[in-house]
């Protein structure tokens, strides 16, 4: 026999009022952030070369890379926090942060002034080392 609606809906209520509330008191009480939290892109600047795979691999424009200027440039607004730079980035800069990042009323971008790592030193051809006599 079918459960009367009515009596299904009553011990839905009673059982609500009596079980702790899932909403959060936000901001008295303060919201967790895991390991995993997708908060927000951080960027090591002395690592990062400039190599655009980033802007390349992010599929919402968030990100600009000014080569000419040494600008690495994001507009959080755009972005979905879904980590493809992270994941292309070949000197491993980018990191997902577990915080989010302060609320804003206008788009903007943040800019950070990038300064690329001195190219490896070549090593000299066999043969044509100097040698002092
Ligand atoms: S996390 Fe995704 S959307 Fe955000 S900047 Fe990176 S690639 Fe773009
Ligand atoms: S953050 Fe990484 S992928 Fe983006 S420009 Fe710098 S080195 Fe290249």
């Amino acid at each position: 026999m079918p459960i009367n609606p009515f009596v299904k809906m009553t011990a839905t209520i009673i059982k609500s009022l009596f079980s702790p509330s899932a909403c959060k008191m936000y901001p008295v009480e303060k919201p967790v952030f895991y390991a995993n939290t997708r908060g927000h892109i951080a960027i090591q600047t002395d690592k990062c070369t400039l190599c655009t795979l980033c802007a390349k691999k992010c599929p919402t424009y968030a990100i600009m890379v000014d080569r000419n200027a040494k600008l690495w440039k994001i507009e959080r607004t755009k972005c979905i926090m879904c980590l493809n730079c992270v994941y292309a980035c070949p000197k491993k800069c980018l990191t997902n942060e577990n915080q989010y990042s302060s609320p804003v009323t206008v788009k903007t971008q943040e800019v950070f002034n990038i300064t690329p790592p001195a190219p490896a030193q070549v090593a000299e051809p066999c043969g044509q080392k100097e040698t002092t006599t």
